[in-house]
């Protein structure tokens, strides 16, 4: 008896141990799930977090209309227990923030191609399919 309870303790110390590093390792893989996505290798809807089987959604605006780097993709916080998520960039580059950084950084990116857009001169209506 004595034995067993020995071994669970040294089972639950050991996850409790390692638990960070699985936890890092799944970051680093939702952000790979999001460069092969940029590198087309794979749809979206396809994409499933190694943490908690979640998706991933597209924010802000495709990459072509925008001229500098910003985000396009996001997990969901609910991905990671709240802690945080994977973000891909208009460049292609993907990484995890925490929180804090995740909630400041799509706000500011918002509002960066927000102040970018309503800099543009309208689109003119073209006609080339008319008659
Ligand atoms: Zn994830």
């Amino acid at each position: 008896m004595r034995v067993a309870v020995l071994c669970l303790t040294v089972l639950a110390v050991l996850a409790y141990a390692f638990a960070p590093a699985r936890e890092f390792q799944r970051r680093v893989d939702c952000c790979r799930n999001l460069k092969a996505f940029y590198a087309g290798e794979t749809a979206l809807e396809a994409l499933r977090c190694p943490r908690s089987g979640g998706g991933y959604d597209r924010v802000i605006l495709p990459a072509t209309t925008v001229p500098f780097p910003h985000i396009i993709i996001v997990e969901p916080l609910a991905n990671h227990g709240d802690e945080g998520g994977a973000v891909l960039y208009s460049d292609g580059h993907a990484e995890f923030l925490m929180k804090g950084n995740y909630l400041s950084r799509i706000k500011s990116d918002r509002e960066r191609v927000r102040v970018f857009l309503a800099s543009q001169p309208p689109t003119e209506l073209r006609n080339d399919d008319a008659p």
